[in-house]
């Protein structure tokens, strides 16, 4: 059988090799197909050219021009050398200075004609490293849409780029289309091998988003089929059946008193608990609102009716969070609650996947690592996901293949507006938390510019004197070359340690922290033996520090409001008197305005409808803290539109052919949604 090229892995690229595969790795890219999958995350524009003479200070542009005299190199000291030279365009003539690059003495020859990309400074008759082709073989790197990839260290623009050119090339004539023609036709969509070729090398902007469009439309489509699969699934199955039960006992094990919302989902669950179909629904609540007494609750009914019960939480440390809570207040009802991490010792975890395995029926707390193979349960009757943005459409079907179909309950903190809920989890029905237990004391919340910084350095260390800890959130910033946050987060911890509280324990996490790293830091905040910790997003979902009572935000403008909420949930959950400081350096009308809401108002849903209205629903969708599908190129907010298509195309295509066999790739994009290989 002839090899599939679509599955050749990146080794085997001219210029890749076994050492630069690995790079490619950590971006989670194995073979052909995924580089065709990697897209990019934006364009450079390099058409524009210009003469010498209309070069306009900061815009790059092409210019083509002679090399006017030998480029010179010269040794300023170790490390910095530069090559410099004269080029003219029959009017005008331009330095280039070339920094860190000798080679380009001997690329550029005297009296030949280039095309060189890149801008002058304001004043300034010069231009600094631009890139440059000669006349002859231009149309490379100069004068033409450039895709931007994400990269990761180690790995140049460069590299990325010729790879991809080189995986296009070696499937070119192995494009099967995907999209049946008549469906094509009807919503206007382009071939499969042009849409690959000008997502990543448009001609032009409209080229690119011709491409664009299709590629959207089949990645919903494959969505919206996959979707209606688990349905059918689910429907098929049958579920575990727990009877009603007397509820308040369960109550009066809870050191308060359940809010009027938090007993209306519990009703709402157990109703779809007794009904012998297997549940899925999504209880929405805002930071604070209680959820995991419903999830506790719901549990502990489960396990009273002899099933088990496993509760997903998206880290070691909440699980663990969760465990120190809940076992002590349901022992004492009969009901054992266990913990599954990775931090436990082999025989540790023996024991309790032997548990796992008989029928006994228990209580679980972990991590995903709960639905991995080798965790076999003996008679599963309800999982629950907390945080449900990273338990996605394929986690859902593994779940409903498990033998007795348990029933699933998904927890989330983020408002998704209901319309795109109901297409996204067309599968779950949804519950909504919306009252917060009494007592709750207001964090209060101050906007605030850099005049002011001493003060709060000051409060810091008041606050820290009395006892108190500290978050301090970065933005994800990204740097030139491509590389994201880690650096600037790094950096800004310890300026901190150093120079502003030489005096304090200043600790650091980050997203790309290996989570080892990451899950210590967290740990050493959580029990005290730090008191300030340096964060980027990765401390937004749950965790339960009531010592925290501060927390500062940098750069606060970047943040949709939404997530700046969840931020704030992370304080105010003990007795402290609890702040909120969003600082900001671009204090712009729009900026104030929109920061002012969250010195107004603590309530979610009011926070995600202004965040809404005021930056439009792109800039909502941006943050990956939603819940919804993690797709690689639509976005839900932009191309809603899109999915209704694509969900009614699904529709009008089962309806033909059940089964998809007249479209065999489409299937088969399915199955690998389903299988967990493509993200969403
Ligand atoms: P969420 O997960 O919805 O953000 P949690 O479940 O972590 O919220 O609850 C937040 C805090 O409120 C916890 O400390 C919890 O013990 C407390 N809590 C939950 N329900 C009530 C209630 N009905 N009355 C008082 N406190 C409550
Ligand atoms: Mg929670």
């Amino acid at each position: 059988m002839r090899e599939n090229p679509f599955d050749k892995p990146l080794r085997f690229l001219k210029g890749v090799g076994e050492k630069r595969a690995q790079l490619f790795a950590k971006l989670g890219l194995a073979t052909v197909r995924d580089l065709l999958t990697h897209f990019p995350r934006d364009y450079e524009d390099r058409t524009a050219v210009r003469t010498i003479a209309r070069l306009v200070p900061g815009e790059a542009a092409c210019v083509v021009a002679m090399v006017a005299e030998p480029p010179r190199h010269v040794r300023v000291r170790a490390g910095l050398d530069y090559v410099r030279t004269r080029v003219v365009d029959g009017q005008r003539a331009l330095s280039l200075v070339f920094f860190n690059a000798p080679y380009v003495k001997d690329a550029l020859r005297e009296g030949e004609t280039y095309v060189f990309f890149g801008k002058i400074e304001e004043g300034r008759r010069e231009m600094q490293n631009p890139v440059f082709e000669p006349i002859g073989r231009a149309g490379q790197v100069t004068g033409r849409i450039l895709p931007v990839y994400p990269l990761c260290a180690g790995l140049s623009r460069g590299q990325v780029l010729s790879a991809v050119r080189q995986a296009l090339d070696e499937v070119r004539e192995h494009w099967t289309e995907t999209l049946p023609d008549g469906l094509r036709a009807r919503y206007g969509l382009c071939y499969i091998r042009y849409a690959y070729e000008n997502i990543h090398f448009p001609a032009s902007p409209e080229d690119r988003d011709t491409a664009r469009s299709r590629l959207v439309f089949e990645e919903l489509l494959t969505l919206s089929l996959g979707l209606r699969r688990l349905k059918q699934q689910v429907a098929r199955a049958v579920g575990a059946v727990v009877p009603p039960v007397d509820i308040e006992k369960f109550y009066a094990a809870i050191p308060f008193a359940p809010t009027a919302a938090q007993r209306r989902v519990v009703g709402e669950v157990l109703a779809d608990m007794a009904a012998g179909r297997p549940m899925s629904r999504l209880v929405q609540g805002d930071v604070g609102s209680g959820k995991t007494l419903v999830a506790a609750v719901c549990a502990a009914v489960a396990v009273k009716n002899g099933y088990q019960a496993a509760l997903m939480a998206p880290t070691e440390l909440l699980a663990e969070q969760h465990h120190r809570t809940w076992r002590p207040l349901l022992a004492p009802l009969g009901v054992e609650t266990l913990l599954l991490t990775g931090r436990l010792t082999p025989a540790q975890k023996r024991d309790i996947r032997r548990i796992l395995r008989s029928e006994l029926p228990v209580f679980v707390i972990g991590t995903h690592a709960l639905l991995s193979e080798g965790v076999d349960f003996g008679r599963l009757g309800l999982v629950i996901a907390d945080e449900q943005h990273r338990f996605g459409v394929a986690q859902r079907s593994r779940l409903t293949e498990k033998g007795d179909a348990p029933h699933l309950l998904v927890m989330s903190a983020t408002p998704i507006p209901r319309t795109l809920a109901l297409i996204i989890y067309g599968d779950l029905h949804i519950s909504v938390l919306d009252e917060k237990p009494p007592g709750r004391r207001k964090v209060d919340t101050f906007a605030v510019g850099e005049s002011v910084r001493p003060r709060i350095e000051n409060f810091v260390r008041r606050l820290v004197a009395e006892g108190r800890q500290v978050y301090v959130v970065c933005p994800f910033v990204e740097e030139s070359g491509g590389a994201e946050g880690p650096r600037a987060a790094e950096a800004y911890a310890e300026t901190l340690r150093r120079q502003v509280y030489p005096a304090l324990r200043v600790g650091l996490v980050h997203g790309k922290m290996p989570p080892a790293r990451r899950e210590a830091a967290m740990r050493a905040f959580v029990e005290g033996a730090l008191d300030i910790l340096v964060a980027t997003t990765v401390i937004e979902v749950g965790v339960d520090v009531p010592n925290a009572a501060l927390m500062v935000v940098e750069n606060a403008e970047r943040f949709g409001l939404s997530q700046l909420h969840q931020l704030r949930g992370r304080v105010g959950r003990g007795q402290h008197k609890s702040y909120c400081v969003l600082f900001s350096r671009a204090f712009t009308e729009a900026t104030r305005a929109r920061l002012a809401v969250m010195t107004e108002t603590d309530d979610g849903f009011v926070i995600a409808e202004r965040d809404l209205a005021m930056r439009g629903p792109g800039d909502f969708f941006g943050h990956r803290q939603h819940g919804l599908p993690n797709l690689r190129v639509a976005d839900l907010a932009v191309d809603m539109t899109a999915l209704s298509m694509a969900a009614e195309a699904a529709g009008q295509l089962l309806e033909e052919d059940a089964a998809l066999s007249q479209c065999p790739a489409l299937r088969e994009a399915v199955d690998r949604l389903l299988a967990g290989q493509v993200a969403v």
